[in-house]
Formats: structure tokens, sequence, C-alpha cells
């Protein structure tokens, strides 16, 4: 019999013969792959259909793998409208318009949602963004967005003539042009709702190897029940969104902040356990493991780097980072 580091219940050995791959296997094949043989078979299946996809299928980290090569671009798949993330650009007229990433002629592009609109605004000479469903009144599209020949300027993505359709049924008379400007020569703020499900799929990586490093003895003990319940059903959700932190980190831990490759570091900060997860240097998230085990001196302090997670670059961390 042997009890599972998530639901903690007691199971048969049977129940523990498919490894949890810490950090899944489609964010690179590793030269060490960490895998626990400590989380049941239901367990399993429910990270696998429940936390794993939405970190590799939408998550700015997902995309990543993309961006870096780590996974050719026919194989992206997005979510869609149902993704989570929003990209905006931060170019001219493409100001503030929603995009989602597309695959075209084998690259990733990110194309702008076609749910929406830029009239160009001839009193201010900018552009304004609006939701089709939530166009201008006439009075003020004839005052504002009409230009001295009576044009008026568009740019949208455009969608199986739905803007024009749209567009007619409100008794808009406009000549209405095709644009598929992409981003790429602009920046792209990449913003993201506080996601529940994406701080539960990084947490279970961190846990996974924290329960390898210290062993059954310390992960199972009950010091750990909350991040643990937090992963495997989302409870204690506003006390551990608030305490998770992501930032932009690539000089933390190396000048080139272009590596490939992902680092999990596992402290004891005070008698609390932080974890952090960093994918290719660029974010990384941290969040509370759970106050000290008794057994456990304030001096350990763990780090794994890319020594064990190795991808292709190997890295050495910073000197002020020690290691035991
Ligand atoms: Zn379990």
């Amino acid at each position: 019999m042997k009890k599972c580091i998530y639901c903690l219940q007691l199971k048969k050995d049977s129940e523990f013969t498919i490894p949890e791959h810490a950090l899944n296997q489609s964010f690179g094949k590793f030269k060490n792959n960490l895998t626990s043989y400590d989380v049941c078979h239901e367990c399993n299946s429910y990270f696998g259909k429940n936390l794993d996809n939405v970190l590799a299928r939408d998550s700015v980290f997902g995309f990543e793998r993309f961006m870096k090569g780590i996974k050719k671009a026919n194989e992206y798949k997005h979510l869609g409208r149902k993704s989570k993330n929003v990209y905006k650009a931060d170019i001219g007229i493409l100001k503030d318009l929603k995009s989602y990433p597309v695959i075209e002629n084998g690259e990733i592009r990110l194309m702008i949602d076609s749910n929406q609109v830029s009239l160009k605004n001839f009193e201010t000479g900018e552009f304004d963004l609006f939701l089709l469903d939530d166009l201008p009144k006439k009075e003020l599209l004839n005052n504002c967005y009409r230009d001295k020949d009576n044009h008026i300027s568009l740019v949208y993505q455009f969608k199986d003539g739905e803007v024009n359709r749209i567009l007619k049924n409100k008794n808009y008379m406009v000549d209405a042009s095709k644009i598929t400007k992409t981003f790429e020569d602009g920046k792209v703020e990449i913003s993201r709702e506080q996601d529940v499900i994406l701080s539960r799929a990084l947490s279970k990586i961190i846990f996974t190897i924290f329960s390898l490093k210290v062993g059954l003895e310390i992960s199972l003990c009950e010091d750990f029940n909350k991040i643990r319940e937090f992963i495997r059903y989302g409870r204690n959700e506003k006390e551990m969104m608030n305490c998770f932190e992501v930032y932009k980190n690539s000089k933390k831990y190396n000048d080139n902040n272009q590596i490939n490759g992902h680092i999990v570091t596992l402290k004891n900060d005070n008698g609390i356990w932080i974890g952090e997860v960093s994918f290719f240097a660029d974010f990384t998230f941290t969040i509370p493991l759970g106050v000290d085990h008794v057994n456990i001196g304030e001096s350990h302090y763990l780090l794994y780097d890319l020594d064990i997670l190795e991808l292709r670059t190997p890295h050495k961390p910073t000197s002020n980072t020690p290691i035991t």
C-alpha cells in the first residue's frame, strides 16, 4: 500500500505504476526527466486532463515553446475564444486591438480578433476601437469618422464578410478594406487574467519536484496540505492566489535571457518553503509551499538547475545562490 502525495489516499501499489512527469514532456525532453511514482493513477489522470493541457495550450509559457522552437509551429493548437490570454498590440493603428495566435504558412502570427473594428477618427487622427456589437451611432459616425471624401477608414481582421454584413445591417454604407497586418513589427503585450488553473498547474510542477527532493516523510506531512489541496482540488483558492507572484526575471538567473531551459528552485526562507518555476528564464512563478517541518533545519536550500532539467544550454546559477 502507498499514500498518494496529492489525494493522501492509501492505495494498492498497482495504482502507482504510471509516472507523473514533474514537467510535462511537451515542454521538452530532458537529460534526466523527473518522474514521480508517488502520484496515484486517478490524480495523474486528473492532472493530465485538467491542468497540464491548460499549461501547454493556453499559457504564455506554452506559447513560448513555439516561439523558442521547442515545438513546431504546425503543431500549435489554440483554444480560441476559450483562451484566458489577452494579446494586445502596442503599435500605431493596431493599438489596443485584441488578437490571438494563429498559424499561417507554418509560422505563428498574432491576428486581430474579428469581433473588433477600429475606425479612424478624423478629428483626433487616432483610430478608435469598437466591438462590432457596439459601433457608434450614425450621427457620431458621420461627424467624426468620415473624411472629406465621405470615406470611413476601417481596420479589422476580415472574416467571411462578417464586418460588411453587420455594417450593412446597420445601414452603414462604407468601403470596407481588408487588412491582415500582423504585429510582427511591434511590441505585443500579453496579459492574462489571474488564472487559478494555471497557478495550480505551475504549483504542481514545483510540489512534485519538492516531494522527490525531500522524500515522502516530509512531503506527506500536513504542513503541506494547503498547497496539496489547492493543486488537486482547487481548495484554498483565495489564500493561494493571494500569495503567488509572477515576475519577469531573466536577469535574476542569467545575463543571457534567451536560454532554452526551465529552472525550478526550492528554498527555505526563514522556515517557509518557497518554490519557483521559470520557463525559458523569461517569467518566474513563485509560491510558498508551507511552513518548515520540524525535522528540517533552516539551512536546507535546494536548487535544481539545468544540470537536471536540461534542454539545450547548460546553465549555472548566479553566485549568490547557495546550494547544498
Ligand atoms: Zn491521488
